[in-house]
């Protein structure tokens, strides 16, 4: 089925207020639509570019009434907003993707028993719903295991790992220390991938879908440090990686933007790590590597509108600026001796306080090869872990 039109001048609403909002909010006015952002943080990045901007609870009745009137299709931009909050605007004005969609997503259970049952790959997994039983769920998935909470996590948080017997004490006092009333867990097998890659899908209501290149990504407990693309390796990976994502969004039915973040293992065996139902962090290349970027695509489904061709323009390697990053970067000779960098692209969210683990900006480093964007990217890395950017 094809979903109604939504024409330039037509508001867009917005769930989520952070980086990826405004990116998204950006795209959608050099479309010509206005963008309403509703986010209860008064100083998420969003609201600053936003056209009409509601800093209120989720919660909040009158902001929901407002909110509903003035726009004319909603999408988010992160997993982590209330799903009955998407099912009662669902009522109101199309949800894309779908509040049953971001319901299967934003359970890390529901998400892999979602995977699982259709037949995809993903590392072995079991229920927790009690702390004391974590003894016997580990038994289940074997050592060394992940814990995560089911429902919130994100870029490591929410996580502890258990390599033997002897941590079993301390992690089921953590996990007793943080539990909520009904919060459940998920305890994975700690794969030993070879690497991290990613691949961004995206998916009309007509059932069209495109992929974007094959990522590789390093992270650094638990956040992203850097992407490359398009990922080394051969064609024939990168083939699989796009087939897989795809079965996994048609399975779903998702309409919108999705990136499958997943294991490779030494046999090149792919297992999937997780879904997002919407632009990724590893996808900022696409702003500056790509014919249309992934925040372009949210756009143009977001309004039924056809899926742009996706091409990448040259290689990139991305590097995220993360806390303190961001201050090293901004002084002036940091920044200078960056944007001297050739192919270095800076892009700061305008986030006023820096907090550790915080995600503060990234800078996109082009090459005509990827060694090249590697050589140009690789000592600006090395400079953030010591502090500060030698002048050139
Ligand atoms: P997540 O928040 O689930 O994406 O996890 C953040 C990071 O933790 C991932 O990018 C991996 O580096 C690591 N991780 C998560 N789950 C597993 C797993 N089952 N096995 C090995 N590493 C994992």
């Amino acid at each position: 089925m094809t979903a109604a039109v939504i024409e330039p001048g037509s508001v867009l609403g917005l769930l989520g207020g952070g980086q990826l909002g405004a990116l998204f909010t950006l795209a959608a006015r050099r479309l010509g639509y206005p963008v309403a952002v509703w986010d209860p943080d008064p100083e998420a990045p969003a609201h600053a570019v936003a056209t009409y901007s509601f800093p209120a609870p989720f919660t909040d009745q009158r902001t929901f009434a407002r909110f509903a009137d003035l726009v004319s299709v909603v999408t988010y931009e992160w997993e982590n907003i209330p799903a009955e909050l998407c099912r009662s605007l669902e009522q109101q004005k199309p949800v894309r993707p779908s509040s049953a969609v971001l319901s299967v997503i934003q359970d890390r259970l529901e998400q892999k028993g979602f995977l699982s049952s259709h037949g995809f790959p993903v590392p072995a997994f079991a229920t927790l719903t009690v702390p004391d039983q974590l003894a016997t769920m580990v038994r289940q998935v074997g050592y060394p295991a992940l814990c995560k909470t089911a429902t919130a996590g994100y870029d490591g948080k929410g996580q502890w790992r258990i390599n033997g017997e002897s941590d079993l004490r301390n992690v089921e006092r953590a996990i007793a220390e943080s539990a909520r009333p009904g919060m459940r867990w998920i305890m994975e097998s700690c794969v030993p991938f070879e690497r991290e890659l990613s691949i961004l899908v995206v998916r009309g209501s007509d059932g069209e879908s495109c992929t974007y290149p094959l990522a590789e990504n390093e992270h650094e407990e638990g956040i992203l440090r850097l992407t490359k693309v398009p990922a080394p390796g051969s064609v024939a990976m990168a083939e699989r990686a796009a087939t897989l994502a795809c079965q996994v969004v048609d399975r779903l039915e998702g309409v919108g933007v999705f990136c499958l973040e997943l294991f490779q293992l030494p046999s090149g065996e792919l297992l999937i790590n997780e879904i997002a139902p919407r632009p990724h962090n590893s996808g900022h290349y696409t702003l500056d590597a790509c014919s249309v970027s992934q925040f372009e695509q949210q756009v143009r489904v977001t309004c039924g509108m056809p899926l742009g061709e996706v091409r990448l323009l040259s290689p990139a390697v991305m590097v995220n600026l993360i806390g303190e990053d961001a201050a090293t970067t901004m002084t002036g000779t940091g920044c200078r001796t960056l944007l001297a960098i050739p192919g270095a692209l800076l892009h700061l969210y305008g986030k006023r306080t820096i907090r550790p683990r915080r995600k503060m900006g990234h800078v996109t480093f082009l090459g005509e090869t990827l060694n090249l964007a590697l050589d140009r990217a690789q000592p600006f890395r090395d400079s953030l872990a010591s502090g500060s950017i030698p002048s050139a």
